[in-house]
C-alpha cells in the first residue's frame, strides 16, 4: 500500500508530526509513502492561507520552513528504514505569483510537486465556509469551469508541476451550486487539458478524498480515467489527503480497486 498525499502539521489545517504519520504507516503494512505539506502564497489570500505552524510558532508561508521539512524527512529515513519515505509538496497554482512559486519550489529537492486549483479569483472552491462568495462571482456552471479551467490550464503549462492534484476537485461543492451538469460539462474541456498534460509529461493522482463527500467519486471521477487511458496518460500517483492521523488511510482500498479495475500504475 502506498499514499502520496498526506498533509502533516505544518499547514494550520493539518495536524500530526512526520513521524507520527510514519508510525501509522508501518504499523498498517505501506510501503511507501509521501508527504505534501501545503505551499499556498497568494497576496489577495494572505490573511487565510500563508501561515506554517512550525513547533509552537506560526511562521510566514514565505520563510524557510521547508528547509525544517527536508532535515525532518532526512531524519525520519534513517530512523525508519522499514518503509519509503518521499517528500513531496502541494502547492496552490496562483497565476500571479507564478516566477515567486517557481523561485521557491527550485530551492528544495522535491521528489515531486503536486500542483492544485485551491481558488478562483481568490475564492477558495474548498472551503464550505467560502460558498456564498463563489455564487456570488459566478453565475452558472459555465462560466465556474471555464475560469478552473483557464488556471488549470495555466497551471499545467507552467511546467512548475510533476503531478495535477485532484483534477476535478471543481465538483466538490459545483454539484451541489451549479448542479451536476458540471460532469459532462467539465469532461469538455479535460479532453485537450489531458492532452496538455501527457505533452508536457504531467500526471495526475487519484485522490480518494472525494470518497467523503455525499457524491462517493474520487477525483478524478471514473470518466475522466477513462478518458486519461484514451489519451495515453500512462502513470498515476494515489493519495488519501489526509489531514488529520485520525483519517489516515481513508477510502484509499476504493482508491487501489480503481487502479486495478483500470490497471493503473502507480509511481512517481
Ligand atoms: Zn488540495
Ligand atoms: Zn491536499
Amino acid at each position: 500500500m502506498r499514499d502520496y498525499h498526506l498533509h502533516p502539521g505544518y499547514s494550520l489545517d493539518a495536524e500530526g508530526s512526520l513521524e507520527d504519520y510514519i508510525k501509522m504507516a508501518i504499523k498498517l503494512n505501506y510501503q511507501e509513502i509521501g508527504f505534501t505539506p501545503h505551499l499556498e502564497i497568494s497576496k489577495k489570500r494572505k490573511e487565510s492561507d500563508d501561515f506554517i505552524k512550525l513547533g509552537n510558532r506560526i511562521v510566514d508561508m514565505r520563510s524557510d520552513w521547508l528547509s525544517h521539512y527536508f532535515s525532518e524527512v532526512e531524519k525520519m529515513k534513517k530512523k525508519y528504514k522499514e518503509i519509503k519515505i518521499k517528500a513531496g509538496i502541494e502547492v496552490g497554482y496562483y497565476e500571479e505569483e507564478e516566477e515567486e512559486i517557481r523561485e521557491i519550489v527550485k530551492r528544495y529537492p522535491f521528489d515531486y510537486i503536486l500542483g492544485a486549483i485551491h481558488s478562483l479569483d481568490s475564492i477558495s472552491i474548498t472551503e464550505a465556509k467560502e460558498n456564498e462568495r463563489l455564487i456570488k462571482a459566478f453565475s452558472n456552471a459555465g462560466e465556474y469551469l471555464e475560469r478552473y479551467f483557464y488556471l488549470l490550464k495555466k497551471a499545467i503549462e507552467s511546467r512548475i508541476f510533476t503531478h495535477i492534484a485532484h483534477i476535478d476537485i471543481y465538483k466538490k461543492f459545483g454539484y451541489k451550486i451549479f448542479g451536476m451538469e458540471i460532469k459532462v460539462l467539465g469532461l469538455r474541456y479535460l479532453k485537450d487539458i489531458l492532452k496538455l498534460m501527457k505533452e508536457n509529461n504531467i500526471s495526475l493522482e487519484i485522490n480518494t478524498s472525494g470518497f467523503r463527500q455525499f457524491f462517493k467519486e474520487s477525483y478524478p471521477s471514473e470518466e475522466i480515467i477513462r478518458l486519461c487511458k484514451k489519451v495515453g496518460i500512462k502513470r498515476f500517483l494515489i493519495g488519501s489527503d489526509t489531514h488529520y492521523l485520525k483519517d489516515f488511510g481513508d477510502y484509499i482500498h476504493w482508491g487501489y480497486l480503481i487502479i486495478k479495475r483500470y490497471r493503473l500504475k502507480v509511481r512517481l
